[in-house]
């Protein structure tokens, strides 16, 4: 019964989040017993332009680990559209010819803190998707000091938000990372679940995007269907007169306590 249970809150946990604009929230008729900590997938808004036509959006793509998708930064330089890009060290490393073009880009690309090691900043031990958290306030100050030197020895300015991997954070968490200097960056529109979309669904939430929403995606799966919509979905917004911003250049509002 207790693996049924459990079983059956994995289930809805993955479905409320990694796939939330199909799936109504679900509401367990017998909600399991506490298993773990309480997690949170913050959202994030910014100031709307209120301007009919001119929508302002900030575009946020995670570099994880493993690659540049150079299907969606080609877009990004050859468009000119400005983004904010939440690099790991891990990332980083690998990736140093894409890390130059940022570089070179700094009117377009504001560069912030995802990680050391890309494990997700929770400081008690719990899986996530299936990967380890970092299980303890220590752990989480690593991820999040090690993310950022990472950052400064590849030449980055130092930075001012952090989002942890999968997003997903607990609460004292979320304490400890604003207590050492940072804003923490949800979002208000998942555009690629997490890379695993199709192209068409990928560019349809993407363009879908409307005054005050901050769209995550990936940079980082260039063999992945999803880029393609995202490219795609850039030019979009770009024909609708979507002002770009980043983080950097505008008021937000987060909640559970990430911003405020
Ligand atoms: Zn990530």
């Amino acid at each position: 019964m207790k693996h049924l249970l459990l079983g059956s809150a994995l289930l809805l946990a993955a479905a409320s989040s990694a796939f939330a604009a199909e799936v109504p929230p679900a509401v367990p008729a017998h909600p399991p017993v506490a298993a773990g900590p309480k997690l949170v997938e913050p959202h994030l808004h910014i100031a709307r332009s209120n301007i009919a036509g001119h929508a302002r959006v900030a575009l946020t793509f995670d570099a994880c680990m493993g690659e540049a998708d150079e299907r969606i930064l080609s877009t990004l330089v050859n468009e000119r559209i400005p983004a904010t890009i939440f690099v790991t060290a891990r990332w980083l490393k690998r990736n140093p010819k894409a890390v130059a073009v940022f570089l070179r880009n700094p009117d377009l690309f504001e560069l912030e803190n995802h990680g050391e090691k890309h494990i997700p900043a929770i400081d008690k031990p719990v899986l996530v998707y299936g990967i380890p958290s970092a299980g303890s306030p220590d752990a989480v100050r690593q991820e999040v000091e090690g993310g950022a030197a990472a950052m400064l020895a590849s030449g980055i300015p130092a930075p001012h938000w952090f989002r942890g991997s999968t997003a997903k954070y607990d609460l004292s968490a979320i304490g400890q990372i604003r207590a050492m200097g940072y804003r923490i960056a949800g979002y208000s529109i998942n555009g690629d679940g997490g890379s695993l979309l199709g192209a068409a669904v990928t560019e349809k939430r993407i363009s879908s995007a409307g005054d005050g929403d901050v769209v995550i995606s990936h940079i980082n799966q260039p063999t992945h269907a999803a880029g393609e919509g995202v490219a795609r979905a850039l030019v979009d917004l770009k024909a609708k007169g979507t002002e770009f911003v980043r983080l950097q250049d505008v008021a937000d509002t987060g909640d559970d306590k990430t911003t405020e």
